[in-house]
This record gives C-alpha cells, sequence and structure tokens, in this order.
C-alpha cells in the first residue's frame, strides 16, 4: 500500500487510491485535516495536531508550527529537554498521520508520495525525503503540489491540448503553475510563486485595520490577548468568504473590542496583497508563452483561495470563472494519493505520465575576459534553466581562462540572479587541465541531469582525456548525512507518543487549557471542568469517560461562543 500525503505548512492530510478513487483517512478526533503543530507534554509525551495547536496558546515554549518553512536548513527548535531539526517534527506530524492511516486500513504503511511546494529548492525537497526515513516509510516520489492539484481536478482527462493555471493560496505560500494537455500527458509548462505570501498576510490586514479604528496598538495586549484577537480575526475572515458582513465583540483583557467590516472594505484593505499576486501569475503565463485568454481553466485550491476576491481577480485577470468543486483545503491531498495509486500501478491511472519542471536555474560560476583583457569573475552561466520540464539532461561546454592552468574548478550555483554570489552554492568539483595544452584543447564537457526527484548530478569530462568527473549533490547546507539520519531515527523512536485512544482526551484538555490561558473571566469555571474530567479519566472506566467527554465537550462549545 502506498499513502499519498499532503504535508502542509498549517495542516497535513494522507489518504490512498481505492476502487473508487482517492479516499482521506481521518484523524482520531475524526478530521481530514491533521494541524502541522508539534508539542511536547509536560509528562514528556510528544502530541501533533489540534492539542499541540492548542497548546501553542497555552505551552508556547513547549510548542512549535510553521516549522515546513524551515525545511532544508539546520534550524533547531528546544521543545521541553531535547531540540528538534525540521525534518524531525516533519517525521512527528507524518508518524501521526501514518497511525491514522495504519487504524484505518489494519496494514503497516511502508510507502509514501508526498507533495511538495513547486518552490521547494533541492535541499528542501531532500529534508522532506530524510522526513519520510524518520518516519520509517520509504519516499516513493515527491510531486509538485500544483501537479497534485490537476491530478485531484481529473485535468488530465481533458482534451488535447487544454491549458490550465492552478493558482494556491496557502496560509504562508503562494503558488501557481501553468500545466497543458498534451498527448495525453499532463505538462508542467511554467511554475512561479511567493514564498512569502498567503492567508495569514489577508490576516495581517485586517488585524491593522481593526487596530487602527480602535486606535488601540499590538503593545496593548499581551501575547496571549493577541493570538485571542487573530482567532476573532480569523473566524471574521473566513465569515466574510460567505457574507457579505461581520462584526467582532468580546473583551479581550481590559479592552472591550466592537468592530465590523464588510466585503467590500476587506477588498480594499486586501488590494495591496492582491497586486503582489499578479507577479507570480503573469509571470508563469509569460515563462508558459500564453496570454491569459489562451487558458482553459483556471483551478483554486489552498485554504484562503475561499475569499471571494480571489475570485474576482481571478476573473478580472483571466476573464472567467475559477474552478473550485474539489475542497480546496483537500485537493493536493488527493491529488497525492491518485499519484499514489499511479506509483501501485493501478490499471485505471496507466496512460496518466506526470511531467514537472525544475523550478530554478541550476549552473556554475565563469569567469569572462573583457575586451582590454580584463577579467569579471563570479558571473552565473546557467545549464539548467528553470521551468525547464525534467527530467532533463543539458551540456555546455568550458575552457580555462588562461594557459598553463592545472584545474578547473567548478562551483555550482542554483538561483535567478546573473551574479554568482546572489545565489545558492549547491557545490563544487575539481577537473585536473594538462597544463602542456592550450586553453583550446582544455575544453571540457559538462553536463547536468536533474531528475524527477530533484537530484542533480553534474559530469565534467576534458574533451582531450575523455576521463569523467562526476558529483551528485547532496552536500547542501543544513542537510542530514545518512549517519546523522541513521541516529536522529533511532533517537525519535524513543519519543513517548500516546497512543491514538487517548487522543481525544488529551486533545479535550488541551482545549480547555487553551481557554484557561485566554479567558480570565471563565478561568474558575474551567479550572473545576478540568480537575473533574481528570478525575473522570483516572477511573479508567470506558463508558464513564466517554459520556463526560461529550458533556466536557459540549460545554467549551458554548462557552467559546459567549466568549
Ligand atoms: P492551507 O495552508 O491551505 O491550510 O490554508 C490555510 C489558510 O486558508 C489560512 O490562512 C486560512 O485563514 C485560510 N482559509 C481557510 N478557510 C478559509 C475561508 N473560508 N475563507 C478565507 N480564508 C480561509
Amino acid at each position: 500500500m502506498i499513502v499519498g500525503i499532503d504535508l502542509g505548512t498549517t495542516h497535513s492530510l494522507i489518504g490512498y487510491y481505492s476502487e473508487e478513487g482517492p479516499k482521506l483517512f481521518r484523524n482520531a478526533l475524526g478530521d481530514t485535516l491533521t494541524p502541522s503543530v508539534v508539542s511536547v507534554a509536560d509528562d514528556g509525551h510528544m502530541l501533533v495536531g489540534a492539542a499541540a495547536q492548542d497548546r501553542l496558546i497555552s505551552h508556547p515554549q513547549a510548542s512549535v508550527a510553521a516549522f515546513k518553512r524551515w525545511m532544508g536548513t539546520a534550524r533547531e527548535t528546544q521543545l521541553g529537554p531535547r531540540v528538534f531539526r525540521p525534518e524531525e517534527l516533519s517525521a512527528l506530524v507524518l508518524r501521526s498521520l501514518l497511525a491514522d492511516a495504519e487504524a484505518a486500513l489494519g496494514e503497516k504503511v511502508r510507502e509514501a508520495v508526498i507533495s511538495v511546494p513547486a518552490y521547494f529548492s533541492d535541499a528542501q525537497r531532500k529534508a522532506t525525503r530524510a522526513a519520510g526515513e524518520l518516519a520509517g516509510i520509504r519516499v516513493e516520489r515527491l510531486i509538485n503540489e500544483p501537479t497534485a492539484a490537476a491530478l485531484a481536478y481529473g485535468l488530465q482527462e481533458r482534451k488535447e491540448g487544454s491549458r490550465f493555471l492552478i493558482f494556491d493560496l496557502g496560509g504562508g505560500t503562494f503558488d501557481v503553475s501553468v500545466l497543458e494537455m498534451f498527448e495525453g500527458v499532463v505538462e508542467v509548462h511554467a511554475s512561479a510563486g511567493d514564498n512569502y505570501l498567503g492567508g495569514e498576510d489577508f490576516l495581517d490586514a485586517l488585524q491593522t485595520a481593526c487596530l487602527g479604528d480602535l486606535k488601540l496598538r499590538g503593545d496593548d495586549f499581551s501575547p496571549v490577548e493577541r493570538g485571542l484577537l487573530r482567532r476573532k480575526l480569523e473566524l471574521a475572515k473566513r465569515t466574510l468568504s460567505q457574507q457579505l458582513e461581520v462584526r467582532i465583540e468580546g473583551l479581550i483583557g481590559k479592552h472591550d473590542i466592537a468592530w465590523h467590516i464588510d466585503q467590500e472594505r476587506f477588498a480594499h484593505l486586501a488590494d495591496p496583497l492582491l497586486q503582489r499576486m499578479r507577479m507570480p501569475l503573469e509571470r508563469a503565463l509569460r515563462d508558459a508563452h500564453l496570454r491569459p485568454e489562451q487558458l482553459d481553466e483556471i483551478v483554486l485550491v489552498g485554504g484562503a483561495s475561499r475569499m471571494p476576491l480571489i475570485s474576482r481577480l481571478i476573473a478580472r485577470m483571466f476573464g472567467k470563472l475559477p474552478l473550485r468543486h474539489v475542497n480546496p483545503d483537500e485537493a493536493i491531498a488527493f491529488g497525492a494519493c491518485v499519484a499514489a495509486g499511479l506509483k501501485s500501478r493501478n490499471a485505471k491511472l496507466d496512460e496518466v505520465i506526470l511531467t514537472d519542471v525544475c523550478p530554478y536555474t541550476l549552473g556554475i560560476d565563469v569567469s569572462q575576459r573583457g575586451e582590454q583583457g580584463h577579467v569579471q569573475h563570479g558571473i552565473f552561466s546557467p545549464v539548467i534553466q528553470r521551468n525547464s520540464v525534467v527530467p532533463i539532461s543539458r551540456e555546455s561546454s568550458y575552457y580555462p581562462i588562461s594557459e598553463r592552468q592545472t584545474k578547473l574548478t567548478l562551483q555550482i550555483y542554483q538561483g535567478e540572479n546573473p551574479m554568482v554570489e546572489n545565489n545558492i552554492k549547491l557545490g563544487e568539483l575539481d577537473i585536473p587541465l594538462n597544463p602542456t595544452l592550450s586553453i583550446q584543447q582544455n575544453e571540457v564537457m559538462v553536463r547536468f541531469t536533474y531528475d524527477i526527484n530533484g537530484v542533480l548530478q553534474v559530469e565534467a569530462t576534458p574533451k582531450i582525456s575523455g576521463f569523467r568527473h562526476e558529483i551528485v549533490l547532496q552536500q547542501n547546507p543544513g542537510m542530514l548525512s545518512d549517519d546523522d539520519i541513521r541516529t536522529r531515527l533511532a533517537a525519535l523512536s524513543e519519543l513517548k507518543i500516546h497512543p491514538r485512544s487517548k487522543q481525544e482526551n488529551i486533545a479535550l484538555l488541551a482545549r480547555a487549557e487553551r481557554l484557561f490561558e485566554e479567558h480570565l473571566s471563565a478561568r474558575d469555571v474551567l479550572q473545576q471542568w478540568i480537575t473533574h474530567f481528570r478525575q473522570i479519566l483516572e477511573t479508567q472506566d470506558h463508558r464513564l469517560i466517554q459520556e463526560h467527554r461529550q458533556n466536557f465537550s459540549g460545554a467549551l462549545d458554548s462557552l467559546e461562543t459567549q466568549l
């Protein structure tokens, strides 16, 4: 069984390809979306998902979210007595998802297809693979999120020559991809995006306007109170996706908040963000050599694409309404399941071939001699251009800059800047030269091969000797070595994780503790409820626990609506 996983910044999902098509598994709380949040409980147990999300408020020092942004870096997070790499935090999320899948399937899952943003660099892709290994599974394949979204919409069944644009606006990232149907194959023609633009920025815009209208500043609130205000504004933002206006009210700290906003004002506040969205949209079209009217469909993915102002932007820019019939939170996971089905050689999907693009330019550092003999160093010479369809192999030839040079050092970079200093260095390769030969005779053929999993192989062959030198790039800064992975895998396996059966209770207590932290006025009653529920848990009487859980949960629901 190969599962499909959407390992998202805010939420993660897991599913598989069933007889009837893609199907998602539910977590212990009955949801398909598991918050990508990790927390360590007071007793040392690791928590993932809703309980960890609530603990971000009640126990911020012991909890962490949005670590997908740090994938591919060596950044470490202290949680309780331990520090965690981003791969390890992702591995804990993966483990929790796998436990849900295994509980439903009744069998061990060993392989997965995991989706990654089109903009993920080589290091970020490798970190995602490492997270899979740390979770004890083989990552069969990484699939670009927009490609997954296309599969979820069954776009591979559209007519020949159809062109689609996938518009993915998540919590913190924006991705645009242009796809085309060619001889029954979905081809990705271009991708662009903004790694720092998403639903959270729209929330920031609402918060600024709200505080401005109320003549308050962020500093007037404690961090917990600010979190509460943000929660209310988040709800308001979501309500504005369905209603023309919304009102927020309530006591936050010592401030009595009463604020009102309508869709029109929200659209006005969001205008600078919509303008920022135009750039990647235009770039993707330009790279695919398409005019807006040549697109057959525009597909909306990502929770934040539910905002009506996004559909309006699309209608204005492209002259048509977008497709959005698959739940935008689940579309990528559905596509990952389709890709997993494809991998398991499911007959129904045999004809579909996936094509991804290399999302950045790969090349080497060269020096150039100007007309007056002046040498300019540090120039980026691209070998594989951004948005090339992968797998791809390209060759270019290079010469030493001077006579009697004993070696050529190939410095390999990724990036879009003409100067290497502004790009990311991936590695280097020394090629010995014969100093007795002329510059022309010392020609070196350099071949870059970039595969579907984002692994780059660089081969350099002096033409005259034919002796091949090779480097496969795994030495990205911040990468875990195979040895590191083995040690960390052993250490992670020792972490204590609550069984699934306990998770509903833990999530409920975490929610109550979060409310306790947020609402001074309700502390007495919450304290009583929490103590009572803990006592019930100690009885270990399942029927009694279940009954009290329902009452407790209902009580928290009504308390939360009143506050
Ligand atoms: P994702 O990364 O796809 O989980 O996207 C999460 C983002 O979608 C968050 O910024 C949410 O605020 C946003 N979002 C989810 N549902 C809605 C909605 N109904 N209206 C507006 N934004 C939403």
